[in-house]
């Protein structure tokens, strides 16, 4: 019988060899891509499993989940949920990296922060802003706050790619949206995007950082 161990392990490798085929396939290095293993709703000892494996990237959606894990396991911790403003000086007591900025209101608020923190801006790629994040046209204006402030970083943009779009299409426009968001913004390094389901297209469209959870994990039960 394998245990729970060999499980993570064995995904894990496999998902490693997938981020290095479809880096080898776009013509990049695999080691400018990072994995955060996004660990919301496994428990605290596969996280144990995983930083024994040498993995120090988490990713959480929930305050309440989250701080106890990062609490108990010194790592990077990066937050890409729905940000809830009432939550934000919590999440600022455990996240290293926020994902998820959508408006001005949450930036002001991380600002207040006795941390510094490095963000991400959320773009949303469907007009409905269904699964989160700015519309294109606010970006500049977020990303001008967030470099105004004096404890908070800007790495990049972060998307999902919408439900019933192709995941190509979706990444292919947001290689679009990066593109000139840099050149506006030359601090701006990195780029956030993918899952289980779609990493290979998003590091194709020059993903940066992807957050990988039940290909490595497995299926989380609804919560
Ligand atoms: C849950 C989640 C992930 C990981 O999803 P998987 O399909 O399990 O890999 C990545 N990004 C965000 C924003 C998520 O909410």
């Amino acid at each position: 019988m394998s245990s729970r161990k060999d499980e993570i392990a064995r995904n894990l490798r496999e998902v490693r060899e997938r981020i290095n085929r479809a880096a080898q396939s776009g013509d990049r290095d695999p080691a400018e891509i990072e994995l955060i293993i996004v660990t919301k709703t496994f428990p605290i000892s596969d996280i144990e499993i995983l930083r024994d494996l040498g993995e120090l990237n988490f990713g959480e959606n929930r305050d309440q989940e989250a701080g106890p894990k990062a609490q108990t396991i010194p790592a990077t911790w990066h937050f890409q949920g729905q940000i809830q403003s009432n939550k934000i000086k919590s999440i600022c007591e455990w996240a290293d990296v926020i994902h998820s900025i959508s408006s001005e209101k949450e930036i002001l608020k991380f600002a207040q922060s006795p941390r510094s923190h490095q963000v991400f801006l959320q773009v949303s790629l469907d007009g409905e802003l269904g699964r989160g994040g700015a519309s294109r046209s606010d970006l500049a204006q977020l990303a001008d706050l967030v470099n105004e402030s004096n404890n908070l970083e800007l790495l990049g943009l972060m998307a999902v790619a919408p439900l019933g779009v192709e995941p190509e299409k979706a990444f292919a426009d947001l290689a679009q949206i990066n593109q000139g968001f840099k050149s506006q913004f030359p601090n701006s390094k990195y780029l956030s995007a993918g899952m289980s389901g779609d990493f290979e297209a998003a590091i194709k469209f020059g993903a940066t950082h992807i957050r990988v959870g039940s290909s490595i994990l497995g299926s989380r039960s609804p919560h």
